[in-house]
């Protein structure tokens, strides 16, 4: 620094004397030389992507003196952007200017982006839908190995049957993928019958349908189309079928078949076993045990006592479970019309929750014709006997006692009381109590004994021709 700082000042007298030599009239060839300005190294330096570049330089002189900190260096090198650059050097000596070029091309280097973009979709590529829709993008995207996530460019070009997707990368390399739309429609239209698909009337008795539901892949409103045929000729026995049938808009044909049979109730030797007050543990279990050994099936009053797993158990062991009333009280039952119905309805309540059945088959604690009844409300039971059948209900009473409840005691009494009363020419609807011992034990010589003398069994069903006392209150 101090060197340069002396040689400023040498040059600086330099200066003076040319001053003082022009003003007094020496010409000043001095003044009219220029600096000379060499490159170091090539004037053509060319690098790849990302090299250092550095400069070799120049040396500047004037008059054999390095002048070289004085040149002026202009332009940049940007390696990371390929491309031809210049660098400018020149230095200024009294009226002359020398100025030098240096060409540097970055060359590019990079690795090539020769992989096209990869188009993905979401959903198939070959869709099929309804004939009657249209199809809704399910989406797409496009990936590319340098370009990354390019979806957004992707180009859709849609037709009836063929969509296709066009993206570009940005070296050019280009992608397409094609989805195809197919409209077919071979599924069937499902019909599903409500109620049984098989069921049984009596002679002589109002079929009705239970209906029907129809669903369908394409078309939304196919129920008002179903073509029903319904021949059943309830005053006529026989196997009938009704059939349905439907046909989409696409010509798929669904046929649904409910075979309905028409009968003739048995008009004698048929034994109902009807059960009351139950469920009760250590009854109804011993009774369910022998009913199941001897194949048969019999209806079940029930109340609220008993545990719910009896009642589970009577239905899924193929018995009818029908309605007693909750607590069997004659003075909380007959208090009232509404009384009388509150509490039935709460046995009904446990009887759905437990079988899921809406029960409407009831029987009146002490029968229609009870007269106890009397002792609570005046003339209750000729309201209560209309007023069920009203509400939709079937109630029963019985022509056969086996007077467990009163004066049978023992099973033989039971056994008696039933035997003597069985007539083959009727229906024979056989009173018992499934919470009584003696009734228990007489169960297995009844059935045997009915069995023997060519009685048939049956339980009770909506269907089931009443068996009604004459009413007393
Ligand atoms: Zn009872």
């Amino acid at each position: 620094m101090k060197k340069i700082i002396i040689l400023q000042k040498k040059m600086n007298i330099f200066l003076i004397a040319l001053l003082l030599l022009t003003l007094s009239g020496i010409p000043l060839i001095f003044f009219f030389s220029s600096p000379k300005l060499e490159l170091q190294g090539p004037e053509e330096i060319v690098i790849d992507y990302q090299e250092n570049y550095e400069d070799p330089g120049v040396v500047a002189t004037y008059y054999g003196q390095d002048i070289s900190p004085d040149v002026k260096v202009e332009g940049q090198v940007d390696n990371t952007n390929p491309g031809t650059y210049k660098i400018k050097y020149s230095v200024k000596k009294g009226l002359h200017t020398k100025e030098k070029e240096r060409t540097i091309i970055v060359k590019d280097t990079r690795p090539k982006d020769v992989t096209a973009p990869v188009i993905t979709l979401t959903g198939s590529e070959n869709v099929k839908i309804c004939p009657n829709k249209t199809y809704k993008e399910e989406g797409y995207k496009a990936i590319d190995d340098t370009d990354g996530d390019i979806s957004n460019q992707v180009k859709v070009t849609t037709t009836k049957d063929k969509i296709t997707y066009t993206v570009k990368d940005s070296h050019g390399n280009e992608s397409t993928l094609t989805r195809t739309i197919t409209y077919q429609d071979t599924t069937k239209p499902k019909i599903t019958l409500k109620g049984s698909s098989s069921s049984k009337i009596t002679l002589n008795s109002k079929y009705t349908d239970p209906g029907y539901t129809v669903t369908d892949n394409c078309d939304s409103n196919l129920a008002s189309k179903v073509k029903v045929t319904n021949n059943v000729n309830p005053k006529q026995t026989g196997n009938y079928e009704i059939t349905y049938e439907v046909t989409d808009s696409n010509g798929n044909k669904t046929k649904v078949v409910r075979k309905v049979k028409v009968y003739t109730p048995p008009q004698g030797g048929v034994i109902y076993l009807t059960f009351d007050d139950g469920p009760n543990a250590g009854t109804t279990d011993v009774i369910l045990d022998i009913l199941k050994e001897e194949g048969v099936k019999a209806t079940f009053f029930v109340t609220n006592r008993g545990p719910d797993s009896l009642i589970k158990r009577e239905y899924d062991e193929g018995h009818t479970i029908a309605l007693h009333t909750a607590s069997h009280s004659y003075s909380k039952v007959y208090a009232s019309v509404d009384a009388y119905f509150n509490d039935l309805q709460i046995v009904h309540d446990r009887v759905q929750r437990i079988t899921g059945v809406d029960s409407k088959i009831i029987r009146f604690p002490g029968g229609s014709s009870n007269t106890v009844s009397r002792n609570y409300s005046k003339g209750i039971m000729t309201t209560l006997t209309k007023e069920v059948t009203n509400r939709g209900y079937h109630y029963f009473d019985w022509n056969v006692s086996c007077e467990d409840a009163g004066g049978a005691k023992t099973k033989t009494a039971v056994y008696n009381n039933v035997i003597k009363s069985l007539s083959n020419k009727r229906i024979n609807m056989v009173l018992m109590h499934d919470i009584k011992p003696q009734t228990r034990d007489a169960l297995r010589d009844i059935i045997h004994y009915a069995k023997e003398n060519k009685f048939t069994f049956a339980t009770i069903d909506e269907n089931t021709p009443s068996v009604h006392h004459r009413v007393n209150n």
